[in-house]
Order: structure tokens, then C-alpha cells, then sequence
């Protein structure tokens, strides 16, 4: 029923408002967002944190190079609990979700050591699209992984006011052309990235985001991604 309210096929507005009304109902926190059920004033229920936890484990920190000095880890498959937490912050404004999945960052793997100047940023969203979503969930899953590992967040990439489409529906060769030229560094960069996003699939994305950070300096650069998708297109 809770669910029924938050996730029907409202608009924006009408969704804000069910979740306005809900939240007069239940304070923030009383429902949990993996499972719909009463919460403990948590974003996640006891049981719902502990399968996030578990959940694909036997995957976690997942490496692939992703061309010679771009290695990237991820933490999950793209998969039960972990995806759909990533869509419910991505498509219905979720934000308390990040700090949820940032947890899985924790115990970092013995051989990842990330250097204390090292800088957490994002893929830079286009304007339009964030307006339409209303919230810009790259920066919150990368502002809550800095904060998980104590390291220092902010924009790295400009991203031009391109025309480029959503990466999901298209072609490995499409979306190599959707980004071309799209990214630009933000500012000289003499320090270690590490470069988070939500979710790997070609790499595509995080390739040309390391091309405009190695324009601005960087030649020290990891990407870290919540989940992975395999691809099969
Ligand atoms: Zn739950």
C-alpha cells in the first residue's frame, strides 16, 4: 500500500505529494526503501541492510582494466537489492540511499591503497537531465563514498551543455559517439582521482571522463563503480 502510494505512475508533483502526505504519516525514515514495510527510522530495515550486505558479496570490489592505466572496481553485480536501490535514488530522488550504499564500501580490499591528496569526483550530469530528475545522483553516490573513505569530493569534469542522449539504449559504438568531446576538466589536476559512478557497463562513460581529467593533469586515476552490468548488446 505504502508502496503502491510512493511508486504508483504519478507525475513529479503528485509524487512529491504522496510522499509530503507520507511523511506527515511517518516521519522520515519510518518506511524502509528496500521493502516498502515499517521501518526502524532507518532508510533500510535491519533485514534489508543485512541482503544489501550480502548480496553478490562473493563479487565485490569486481576488477576490470579498462584501457591501460584506467582500472576500475566495482562493488556489486547490477543485481537484486543493490540495483534497485541504485533506480529508486536514481528515478524517484531516493537521496538517503547513498549513504546506504556507500556502506559497501567497507572493508576496503587489501591491495586497493588510495592515496590521502587522492580527490573523490562524479560524472557531471547534464543541466536538463537533472532538472528533470530533480536530484543529481552521481554527486550523492560520490559524495557519500568520500565520505566513507575520508577523502575530499568536488567537480572535476565540466560537461558541455551537449545534446548527448541517456547511455542506456544505445550501442557500444553509439555511446562512444553520444560522449565524444562532451567532458572537460574543471581545473588543473596534480593529485590522484578517484572517478565514482553508479554503474559500469562498456566503460564508455568513465573512459571519456578520464580523457578530459588526463587533459587537466591527472595521470593517477581509479574508477569505482556501486554495481556492474554485464553487457550484452
Ligand atoms: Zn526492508
Amino acid at each position: 500500500m505504502i508502496r503502491d502510494l510512493l511508486y504508483g505512475p504519478w507525475g513529479n508533483g503528485l509524487r512529491a505529494a504522496a510522499r509530503f502526505l507520507l511523511d506527515c504519516v511517518y516521519p522520515e525514515g519510518a518506511v524502509c526503501r528496500g521493502c516498502g514495510k515499517i521501518s526502524d527510522g532507518t532508510p533500510l530495515c535491519p533485514a534489508c541492510r543485512k541482503r544489501l550486505t550480502e548480496e553478490g558479496a562473493g563479487s565485490a570490489w569486481d576488477f576490470t582494466d579498462l584501457e591501460p592505466g584506467l582500472p576500475a572496481y566495482s562493488l556489486r553485480p547490477h543485481d537484486g537489492l543493490p540495483r534497485q536501490l541504485i533506480l529508486n535514488l536514481k528515478h524517484r530522488g531516493e537521496a538517503c540511499l547513498a549513504e546506504e550504499l556507500a556502506r559497501l564500501i567497507q572493508p576496503l580490499p587489501a591491495f586497493l591503497t588510495l592515496s590521502p591528496d587522492t580527490v573523490v569526483t562524479w560524472v557531471t550530469m547534464p543541466r536538463r537531465r537533472m532538472r528533470a530528475r530533480g536530484i543529481d545522483h552521481g554527486r550523492l553516490l560520490a559524495e557519500a563514498a568520500a565520505r566513507e573513505l575520508g577523502l575530499p569530493c568536488r567537480q572535476l569534469l565540466n560537461r558541455r551543455n551537449d545534446r548527448s542522449n541517456t547511455q542506456a539504449r544505445l550501442n557500444r559504438t553509439a555511446r562512444e559517439a553520444n560522449l565524444a568531446g562532451v567532458f572537460s576538466p574543471a581545473e588543473t589536476i596534480r593529485f590522484p582521482v578517484l572517478l565514482v559512478d553508479d554503474v559500469l557497463t562498456t566503460g564508455t562513460t568513465a573512459r571519456r571522463c578520464a580523457d578530459a581529467l588526463r587533459q587537466g593533469g591527472a595521470d593517477d586515476l581509479i574508477v569505482l563503480t556501486y554495481t556492474r552490468s554485464v553487457f550484452q548488446r
